[in-house]
């Protein structure tokens, strides 16, 4: 017995691909969230690490990123679909990494839905690229994920309506987690969808990223009047959700500042500045000593005026 349970089990499983069991969160009126989990992509997440949002714009939802496959974009979909049955008219991609809009084809081939994004994805991508979840992910469960471009190249500040909502989507026009950001804010609402720039209950990746070009788009985003931020990755959507990000590339840039004046060469830096205050956050083992040496080497010769 327990064997054709199991047996039955696993066909499902691979006839379905992975199942990520998504339950919406409601962030903000009108506002549902899927939060992914604070780990490196992997077979045992199904590469679902970024947040994707719904926004319920009355005769279609606006998804602010995609997620990480066409098979991830299409359980998201039938989980907001039981909350109301709605279709998909617009994305919005906050940047280039892959965990973030990998779902579009879903949407593109369900609904044509239009996708603004920031120029970098139809600059650095073609159907025939292969961003790193294809190798992380199986096959099956990649399947029908399509590489496919933005309609949209969002240069700017763009404002759009969509059915009763308003929003701003944001170019941040400096490098800051990539060389391409996109904010959107939505004035009426008094919510901001910040992509990776700001991160919470981990640590961040800036692998693509600048630590000064970061605390200056989080002081612009500070500029606006916002109840709710939804950061890119982590739960937190309170008045405090950039707190750990601000604080971490505020430490790191005075430690690494401070660890030059002193004489420190490259290949110590790490072992000066540890940033041992956040070791309890997750990711920091994978992440934290990569951050501190690119610190170093884009402030070892900065001069701050
Ligand atoms: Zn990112």
């Amino acid at each position: 017995m327990f064997k054709k349970i199991s047996l039955s089990f696993l066909l499902a499983i691979y006839a379905f691909g992975f199942d990520y069991n998504l339950k919406p969160q409601k962030v903000s009126e009108d506002i549902w969230c899927f939060f992914g989990k604070t780990e490196v992509p992997s077979k045992d997440n199904g590469g679902f690490m970024a947040n994707s949002c719904y926004i319920n714009a009355k005769d279609s939802y606006i998804l602010i990123d995609s997620g990480t496959s066409y098979n991830f974009a299409k359980q998201t979909y039938e989980a907001m679909k039981k909350i109301e049955d709605l279709k998909v008219s617009t994305i919005i991609v906050t940047h280039e990494h892959d965990d973030h809009w990998m779902g579009n084809s879903f949407y593109k081939d369900k609904f044509n839905s239009k996708i603004y994004a920031p120029k970098s994805i139809n600059e650095n991508y073609t159907a025939e690229s292969k961003p790193r979840i294809f190798e992380i992910l199986d096959s099956k469960d990649m399947e029908n994920t399509k590489i496919i471009k933005a309609d949209e190249i969002v240069v700017d500040e763009t404002n759009i309506q969509v059915g009763n909502k308003d929003l701003k989507i944001i170019a941040m026009k400096e490098k800051a987690h990539t060389s391409d950001d996109l904010i959107v804010y939505l004035p009426n609402e008094k919510v901001m969808f910040t992509g990776d720039i700001v991160m919470n209950g981990r640590i961040t990746s800036n692998r693509d990223g600048s630590i000064i070009g970061t605390l200056k788009a989080l002081e612009k985003i500070e500029s606006y009047d916002w109840n709710t931020l939804v950061a890119g990755h982590g739960t937190n959507t309170t008045k405090t959700a950039l707190d750990h990000t601000k604080n971490y590339f505020s430490l790191l840039k005075t430690r690494i500042l401070e660890a030059i004046e002193a004489g420190t060469m490259a290949d110590d830096i790490t072992k000066i500045v540890t940033m041992d205050d956040f070791k309890d956050i997750a990711m920091f083992e994978e992440l934290n000593s990569r951050n501190v040496f690119d610190a170093f080497r884009e402030l070892e010769f900065y001069d701050e005026d």
